[in-house]
Formats: structure tokens, sequence, C-alpha cells
């Protein structure tokens, strides 16, 4: 596995469960954000109304410095049979690189402020998340409209504008809830599976 990726149980939605078989069954995942989560359980993407199970935990870095795994929430529509994790909030989706180191990370490098200390590996995971960053400006910049005044944003200015309204974690949310996406991706896994029947 690459380091600073996040592949197997994440990716998979987890192996964890309590019955195997029922989850060869589970089709689409989805995941969300702590933050989003109104109560003390997420709400199905597709109607509000299906009642929503505990299913389980996956486990995973929270981010390259950590050596502990931390428990990542999974619920089961049992109406939709389709699962939804909840992300905690210090952490990206798929990326072991902490919320608010690169938060620190990007005002440093767009911003001009001080770089956080970092080991190697952190650096590695920080250079490739900046690089994807850079790559998603013109999606973002559509994405996030009016919120964004330059019409063609570089990296830079994307960033700037976005930070001087709000902080990364609700950045994240506002992408997650209103747009279905994130900041380094658009993983299917933000987008609510279709409705059946
Ligand atoms: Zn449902």
């Amino acid at each position: 596995m690459a380091v600073g990726s996040v592949t197997g149980s994440e990716a998979s939605g987890g192996g964890s469960g309590r019955d195997g078989r029922w989850d060869r069954w589970l089709t689409a995942r989805v995941q969300v954000r702590q933050s989003s989560v109104r109560g003390d359980r997420p709400q199905c993407p597709v109607d509000g109304r299906h009642r929503v199970h505990g299913h389980g935990a996956y486990r995973r870095y929270r981010s390259a410095r950590d050596h502990q795994k931390e428990r990542v929430r999974r619920w089961l529509c049992v109406a939709c049979a389709k699962t939804i994790s909840v992300l905690p909030d210090v952490m990206l989706p798929y990326r072991l690189v902490g919320v608010c180191l690169l938060e620190e990370w990007l005002d440093a490098v767009h911003r001009g402020h001080d770089p956080p200390r970092v080991t190697e590996v952190e650096r590695g995971c920080l250079e490739r998340a900046t690089a994807r960053f850079v790559q998603r400006t013109p999606s973002l910049a559509t994405i996030l409209g009016q919120m964004v005044r330059t019409i063609r944003p570089t990296a830079q200015a994307l960033w700037s504008s976005l930070h001087k309204l709000r902080r990364l974690g609700e950045i994240l949310r506002l992408l997650a809830e209103k747009f279905n996406t994130s900041l380094l991706g658009a993983y299917r896994c933000l987008k609510p599976w279709p409705a059946t029947g």
C-alpha cells in the first residue's frame, strides 16, 4: 500500500461488519462527515424516513503521523440495503493527512504562512495533496461559483478566497453536503445511491 493513501477497508467500505454474507449484498456505500450528522445517526441520503441502524465499523489511520487506527462507524439503511459511514471531522476521505495539518500546509504554500513541522512521510502526503488541489482548482472554482469571486482562479487565489471565509473543516462539510464532492477528489462514496422503486 502506498504511504499516504487509504486502500482496503475504506475503499471497500470495510470488512468488519457483523455479517460478511450480508455485506456482499451491499452494492453501494456513502460516506458523510461527522459534522453533517444531526442527532445520533446519519440519515439515509435517499429518504430521510428510512430506518438506519448501526452496522459495525472499520478502522483506519487518522494520518501518516498516527500509529493508532481510529474507528469509523458504519450505519445501514435497511430499506435501501446500503451503508453509510461517518468520517470523523479530523480526517480527509482517502488521504492520510489530518484536516488541520493540511490547512496549515496550504496556508504556508499559498498564503506565505510559516510551514508546520512535519515528518518526511507527512511531507510526501502533503505535497501530493497540494498537487491534487492545484489539479482540482478549475472544478472547485466551478462548483463553488459565487463563493470564489475570481474567474479561473489560480490555486493560490482559490485557497485564499476560500480560507478567508471558512476553515477547512467547514469547506469540506460544505463540499460534501451541498455538492457531494470533496477538496481533493470527487469520490463516488460522496454521492448518494440512486433511489429505487
Ligand atoms: Zn434508504
